[in-house]
């Protein structure tokens, strides 16, 4: 095969690549929160939390539609909040660590039926998401999980905060699609290393916004080890106390020759990936 033959063949794969993942629409809601809608029509939600101050769309629960699967990545209330009214509205079934999946049924009345083991497990495992067209596995998170307020009550001598399992991350692969990674709220972490080497990350969804988690000079560090094709900064700006911000990130991956892979959205953006 000649050398222009191969050049041909080389642009038609990388132009199918990208007609596969412009299939694969996501929906930034601000803070973690994304949707994702497959190429099968397939509806995933990560971190519901839709009333982020930084949503410029006031109605986003109401507006929901379909919704196969919602993915909780830990128990604090931004990450939550609104995963119980989009589980009885939608029949989405919840996906969430052992601990956590328990008590979003007893303590917040998450529908039992839709919150089963087989989609709730731990870090290393993978679960289909059949309804949606995709897999999805839990890894690693540094960080917290306990329910704290205002989701929880504070009752005089019981502690104001219940366990509610380990903090995760997801790999989310989309069956003809992208392959996303959820960081969740972590701190960047050597292990990030085995992500970047069991999958091939197209899309990195990384926390930046630094005082819960990493910042964007440690994400950066994330970035490198997980290597994906582009990263989008969340958890930043909600509050000013998230003070990380996607001009940092960039600056921090320029000397690793990575500034371009940023893909910085807009809360209330809904891009193809
Ligand atoms: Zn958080």
């Amino acid at each position: 095969m000649n050398i222009c033959r191969l050049l041909l063949l080389a642009g038609a794969l990388a132009g199918a690549t990208a007609l596969a993942h412009a299939q694969t629409k996501i929906h930034w809601y601000g803070h973690a929160a994304i949707k994702i809608e497959t190429p099968t029509g397939g509806v995933i939600l990560v971190d519901p939390w839709l009333g982020a101050p930084t949503n410029p769309e006031k109605d986003s629960v109401a507006k929901l539609g379909r919704v196969d699967y919602i993915l909780l990545t830990h128990g604090h209330w931004d990450h939550i909040k609104d995963a119980v009214e989009i589980g009885k509205k939608t029949g989405a079934i919840l996906v969430a660590p052992y601990g956590l999946q328990f008590n979003m049924k007893s303590v917040h009345g998450y529908p039992e039926k839709q919150a089963t083991l087989a989609t709730g497990g731990n870090v290393g495992g993978t679960f289909n998401l059949d309804k949606a067209g995709a897999k999805v596995t839990m890894v690693n998170a540094v960080h917290g999980s306990e329910f704290t307020p205002p989701m929880v009550k504070a009752e005089e001598g019981k502690p104001s905060t219940i366990s509610a399992g380990n903090p995760v991350g997801y790999v989310i692969q989309v069956d003809n699609g992208p392959t996303l990674y959820h960081t969740g709220d972590t701190d960047v972490f050597t292990d990030m290393q085995l992500i970047g080497r069991f999958f091939k990350v197209d899309v990195m969804f990384a926390a930046i916004g630094g005082h819960f988690t990493m910042d964007p000079e440690r994400a950066a560090q994330a970035v490198e080890w997980v290597n994906p094709k582009a990263v989008v900064p969340i958890h930043w700006g909600t509050y000013p106390i998230l003070s990380g911000n996607p001009a940092r990130l960039r600056a921090a991956l320029e000397p690793r020759r990575m500034s371009d892979r940023v893909a910085e959205m807009k809360p209330g953006e809904t891009r193809g990936f």
